[in-house]
């Protein structure tokens, strides 16, 4: 009798494998309520809020949009030699200018000061306020609220944008889309077009920006923002505060309970129930009648009756909206309020939460001031102190000196005089030490070398200088410095040493 063809054996347990091992691959289905790992975004139609925390905010939005586009018109006379722009990155010339202040390269320190007095300056804010920054004047949360007015003046408030999104696409529709996303790109393109008129002079890069005649980089900024400002503020919204930005986590791990955050206190308002039920049944139910007033006002569309969050950007319309239901059935405002954990326990007990100041004023917060006022006083200090007269000196390496036939040392250097006023100015240059040492340029004759020469250097502006130092036979190497003065009312100093090289000297 013959056997199954051991072939045939092999090929069948072969596809028996391929399809256990596809069986295996195969993810079994989710079961059902088990929660997703990406949820499906929901769409945010604020409902428009009146209010103090509303009118703040609308203070806030046109203080920090009127800084951002007017700034770069202000002029600020600087004299005929440098730029009459207030506020101005000259890349170029490598100068930042904001009002009186200049700052060249070599101060970068100021800076660098300034960005951590403002990282500093955040912290303060966030472990006083909580999330005011993110509430109130983040870039995102600006331009996001001015689309977001933006949608109610062409599709009307809350119930008419639900209505006119889950709608078909009618002629309205797409007229309405079309002169909103019209609005929206004019908004985005200025934006994008005031961010470079902080990188040259603003009416004359506008005219060349029109005619075609900017520098390429211009455009491409300009394309790069007016995309991101349509992307990121007109559809992406609140999903940049929640999932890309990384500050609400940095912004939590400062907040503790002492730190004022915008909270529902729910003792007070739960258990829900409306105005009617609690007509029918008094004393049953809390002071939130469930309206939904917070959440539909809320710009990232959270419930915050469900606890703080990181969806919350603190900025407090909930407040303005529960505030005004409070007062329309007569009961106490506040149920939703600023307000820090631990005072929320104290209420909670009945007992009376701490006064303000009490709340602004610890040890953390105190500390984060004094830590940014002591570095904005020491900028101060620096920009007080520092001299407009600047001198700096490298000598030549290779070879380090020359013997020269009549038997004297010469030593070359190549000196960078800085002067940082907008006017021509002479100054002195002069050798202190090397006994008979003297000194001549590259545009001078040995014959009229001396121990001090008189150079007149450009308004704004860096003079390199090839620079010999000769000294007698026999001299020993030695320290040496270059000192120079300012020849005008100020009379400015500034001076840097090094090093006079020489043969060895016998005893
Ligand atoms: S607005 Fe006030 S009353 Fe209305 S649901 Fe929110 S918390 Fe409750
Ligand atoms: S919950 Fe209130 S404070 Fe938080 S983002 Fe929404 S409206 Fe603003």
């Amino acid at each position: 009798m013959s056997g199954p063809d051991p072939l045939s054996v092999l090929a069948a347990d072969a596809a028996a494998l391929r399809a256990s091992s596809r069986k295996q691959r195969t993810p079994p289905p989710p079961p059902e309520n088990e929660p997703q790992l990406y949820e499906k975004r929901r769409g945010v139609y604020p409902q428009k809020v009146q209010g103090p925390f509303r009118r703040f905010k609308w203070l806030v939005m046109f203080v920090t949009l009127g800084i951002y586009y007017i700034t770069p018109w202000i002029r600020w006379d600087r004299g005929p030699y440098a730029p009459d722009q207030a506020v101005l990155v000259d890349l170029a010339h490598r100068r930042f200018y904001m009002f009186g202040i200049e700052i060249w390269p070599h101060e970068f320190y100021f800076v660098a000061g300034m960005l951590i007095m403002a990282g500093i300056g955040l912290f303060l804010v966030t472990s006083a306020v909580g999330r005011a920054w993110c509430g109130y004047s983040c870039p995102q949360t600006v331009w996001t609220d001015l689309f977001q007015h933006v949608d109610r003046l062409i599709d009307g408030d809350r119930n008419a944008q639900i209505r006119l999104a889950n709608g078909p696409w009618t002629a309205e529709k797409i007229a309405k889309r079309a002169v909103k996303w019209t609005i929206y790109l004019v908004i985005s393109f200025w934006t994008g077009g005031a961010w470079i008129m902080y990188f040259a002079d603003a009416p004359t890069l506008t005219r060349d920006f029109w005619a075609g005649d900017a520098a390429p980089v211009a455009y491409a900024t300009v394309a790069i923002l007016t995309a991101t400002t349509f992307t990121l503020g007109g559809f992406m919204r609140e999903q940049v505060c929640i999932y890309m930005c990384p500050w609400p986590r940095i912004q939590t791990a400062m907040l503790d309970e002492k730190s004022l955050i915008v909270t529902y206190k729910d003792w007070r308002g739960e258990p829900r129930g409306s105005v009617k039920k609690a007509a029918k049944d008094p004393g049953a139910f809390g002071d939130c009648i469930d309206c939904n007033q917070c959440v539909a006002v809320c710009p990232t569309g959270i419930d915050i009756r469900e606890g703080p969050q990181i969806g919350c950007i603190t900025c407090a319309l909930c407040i303005d909206a529960c505030d005004r239901v409070m007062g329309e059935i007569g009961r106490p405002r506040g149920l939703i309020d600023y307000a820090t954990l631990d005072d929320c326990k104290r209420e909670a007990a009945g007992e009376t939460p701490r006064p303000a100041w009490k709340t602004l004023l610890r040890p953390r917060t105190i500390v984060y001031f004094l830590a940014w006022c002591g570095i904005g006083l020491g900028l101060l200090f620096l920009l007080g102190a520092r001299t407009r007269t600047d001198i700096s000196v490298a000598p030549d390496r290779n070879p380090p000196f020359m013997l020269l036939s009549d038997g004297s040392v010469r030593n070359a250097y190549t000196i960078k005089l800085r002067n940082m006023e907008s006017r021509p100015r002479d100054m002195a240059i002069t050798i202190d030490g090397v006994r008979g040492a003297m000194m001549w340029t590259d545009e001078m004759d040995r014959a009229d070398a001396a121990r001090s020469l008189t150079l007149t250097v450009p308004a704004d502006a860096t003079q390199p200088l090839r620079l010999y130092v000769v000294a007698p036979r026999d001299t020993p190497a030695q320290a040496i410095t270059f000192a120079v003065r300012s020849l005008d009312e100020r009379g400015e100093r500034d001076s840097s040493e090094t090093r006079f090289e020489a043969p060895e000297v016998n005893p």
